[in-house]
């Protein structure tokens, strides 16, 4: 069966947030990948330039020095021929100063330049200073006006030939140097515009990842505010109906008290609870049920005012919460409400006819909204067990009852809670003093009222449905606790005690079954109590339930006898194995004669019956060394050990084993008594 009810129910998301900000992290590391390599670029460029240009600067001066050189020998070559045709002191003054020159010039190439440079300085200066020392020879010569000393300077005494070979390495040496120093400036330039181009390129690409990356940033900031934004809704808002959920029924109706406040208006808030939902989920399955919560959520979206607001609260109960200035208009709006719930809900290939059960409270001043709540919820339980459509919370009513009303609603939403827990209290044979079996016996962890007896919520919850509700949850912990002692090697027997109500219900056997199988129980380890006045309410119910009880082997007992009215004859009928003696007379034996009495033909009736007799509420050793003499088989009650939590129950076991080692530890089938054995003090006595 596949209809089209769930589609509304919201597909899980897509992991949104994960591939963005995967995408996120890839934008920030391009950005900063980008900037890195701008920044790498930039100063690999500069270097380089820098570099080219420090070259070119150092080409630069080797060449001017080389020119200078270059002038100087050329200053020489023109001032010595001046000197030979007019002697006199400029052309010699002169002569000196470029001589000078040509020196500085050679050791500044051998400074600067590279070691070919140095070579050819070395060289140079060498050769100059043999043309300095032939040029003075020569100068002397004119001085003196001797012609052929003049001659003979220039040609022999080799002027002209040391001149000539330096001269050509100089002017060989600067044109060189010039052209070198020519290309390193261009490749300067070259370099400038090559690296200038690279860093544009990279500035631009930079650029373009970061802002990228902005847009990459920005784009997850609106997700991550997006998916916050959907997070807060889903926080506040059923998944299903996409209604307020109680957290935010609760808000808005704190809200709407307020401003009730202000304006000496009020608040009604109305509570639903579908009536046959459960059968729905349970016969139509949960897509079934899940639509039809959709449909009446619909519903009830479209009868309202703007003003008013409804939530969904969990299951099948919704809230309404009306800003009103009377009762009429709260009524008015029930009305609506069940109007619009009176047409047959179409699913798909069926139609439903569902109701609701609709509780009224309009606030009085100084509620809050927990009591607002409360209120409703004891109304609509009111409606639900009158099976009204609707009730009005009515704060007039006698105080006990708006309690116990109240403590019912506590006591629904505690059952769900898990606020309930159980006791165990052994029952042990009389004569042998081995434990047989333990009985469960509720009670309730109370949020506020603490540790709450049985005797303070089951009759209330008898008298409504809750208890189906209760004994379903006693019946879960006391297997599940069973299992828990089956696995560990110590199987025990469990007794739940079992009101009217759920004995009277025909579909209670196939409950227990299914609690068994769910559990993976065997039957034999379940024994079901039910009071004498539980049978007697409808003889012929009662004993088809308990024999189809029977007839799966969960074992039964007639609890809390001899204050009912049973006879003989109807006991007789009943698959019942064990009876247990009310504890009024079992406490009462020890001082009052017609108590002994009772318990003793008890004893005798239920063994004439065949049955196993229990006396429930020993509290002293003599009481139950007499039950031992009347040949009572089990006892039950504080003098052995009062009802006490499982692990508790535990550490008594291992305690009572050690003091009764003597005897078999655990006995699994209700024997008879035969002698007079005595059974021993137990610890944990009270
Ligand atoms: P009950 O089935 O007759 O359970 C025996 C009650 O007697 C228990 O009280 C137990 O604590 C008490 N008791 C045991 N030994 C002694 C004793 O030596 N002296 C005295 N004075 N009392 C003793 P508890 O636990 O308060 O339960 C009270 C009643 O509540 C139970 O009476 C039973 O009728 C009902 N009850 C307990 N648990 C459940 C449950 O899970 N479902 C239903 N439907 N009823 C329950
Ligand atoms: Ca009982
Ligand atoms: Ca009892």
């Amino acid at each position: 069966m596949s209809p089209h009810c769930g589609q509304r129910v919201t597909e899980p998301k897509a992991k949104s947030g994960v591939i963005t900000s995967s995408w996120n992290r890839w934008a920030m590391a391009g950005a900063s990948a980008g900037l890195v390599a701008l920044i790498v670029v930039v100063t690999v460029g500069s270097l380089v330039t820098s570099n080219a240009a420090r070259r070119s600067a150092l080409a630069i001066r080797v060449a001017s020095a080389y020119g200078h050189a270059a002038a100087a020998i050329a200053a020489e070559e023109s001032l010595e021929r001046k000197y030979r045709l007019q002697p006199g002191p400029d052309p010699r003054a002169g002569h000196a100063a470029a001589e000078a020159s040509l020196d500085h010039s050679m050791h500044q190439v051998a400074v600067l330049g590279g070691s070919p440079d140095r070579n050819l300085a070395k060289v140079v200066l060498r050769e100059h200073a043999a043309y300095v020392a032939a040029s003075a020879l020569l100068f002397r010569s004119v001085d003196r006006h001797d012609p052929v000393a003049v001659t003979n300077a220039i040609d022999v005494r080799t002027v002209d030939p040391v001149f000539g070979a330096m001269e050509g390495q100089v002017y060989n040496a600067a044109a060189k140097h010039e052209a070198m120093a020519l290309r390193a400036g261009a490749s300067v330039s070259e370099i400038g515009r090559f690296v200038l181009l690279i860093d544009l390129v990279t500035l631009l690409a930079a650029i373009g990842l970061v802002a990228g990356g902005a847009v990459v940033v920005t784009r997850y900031q609106r997700d991550l505010h997006l998916e916050s934004e959907q997070n807060r809704h889903q926080a506040l808002h059923d998944p299903l109906t996409d209604l307020p959920n109680r957290a935010l029924f609760q808000d808005r109706t704190g809200v709407a008290l307020r401003a009730a406040a202000r304006v000496s208006a009020t608040v009604a808030v109305l509570l639903l609870d579908l009536n046959r939902f459960k059968e729905v989920n349970d016969t139509l399955g949960h897509q079934y049920g899940d639509y039809l919560l959709l449909q009446v959520a619909d519903r009830l979206r479209g009868c309202l005012r703007d003003s008013d607001s409804v939530a969904r609260l969990g299951g099948d109960e919704f809230a309404i919460l009306l800003p009103i200035s009377g009762w009429e208009e709260a009524l008015a709006a029930t009305q609506r409400v069940d109007a619009a719930l009176h047409n047959p809900f179409s699913m798909h290939d069926i139609t439903l006819d569902v109701d609701a059960s609709i509780g009224i409270a309009l606030a009085e001043p100084g509620d809050d909204v927990e009591t607002l709540l409360r209120h409703a919820d004891v109304a609509m339980y009111e409606a639900k067990a009158a099976h009204h459509t609707f009730a009005r919370y009515e704060a007039s009513r006698d105080d006990n009852d708006v309690s116990r009303l109240v403590l019912l609603g506590d006591l629904r939403r505690g059952i769900a809670a898990g606020e309930l827990t159980l006791h165990y209290q052994p029952k042990i044979s009389t004569r042998t003093g081995a434990m047989t079996s333990v009985e469960a016996l509720v009670r309730w962890q109370h949020p506020t009222l603490g540790l709450l007896p049985p005797d303070e919520f089951i009759p209330l919850a008898e008298n409504t449905a809750i208890i189906h509700s209760l004994t379903t949850e006693v019946l879960h912990l006391a297997l599940s606790q069973a299992r828990k002692w089956a696995d560990t090697g110590r199987p025990t027997p469990v007794a739940v005690n079992i009101s009217t109500r759920s004995l009277l219900d025909p579909r209670f056997p196939a409950h227990v079954q299914d609690l068994l199988d769910a559990h993976g129980v065997a039957p034999s380890l379940l024994c079901l109590e039910l009071t004498e006045t539980a049978v007697m309410a409808d003889h012929d119910l009662a004993l088809t339930v308990l024999r189809s009880l029977d007839s799966m082997g969960v074992s039964l007992s007639i609890d809390d006898f001899g204050t009912g009215y049973s006879s003989m004859a109807y006991l007789k009928t009943l698959p019942v194995k064990e009876l247990k003696i009310d504890r009024t007379f079992v406490m009462g034996m020890a001082n009052d004669p017609d108590s002994a009495v009772i318990v003793r033909s008890a004893v005798d009736l239920g063994h004439n019956l065949g049955m196993t007799v229990v006396a429930e509420g020993v509290e002293d050793s003599t009481t139950r060394s007499d039950l031992n003499d009347m040949g009572c088989d089990l006892v039950q009650g504080y003098q052995i050990c009062r009802p006490i939590p499982a692990k508790e129950l535990e550490r008594w076991i291992e305690t009572y084993l050690v003091i009764n080692s003597s005897r078999s530890p655990i006995v699994h089938s209700h024997e008879k008594v035969s002698g007079n054995g005595q059974a021993g003090e137990a610890p944990g006595a009270g």
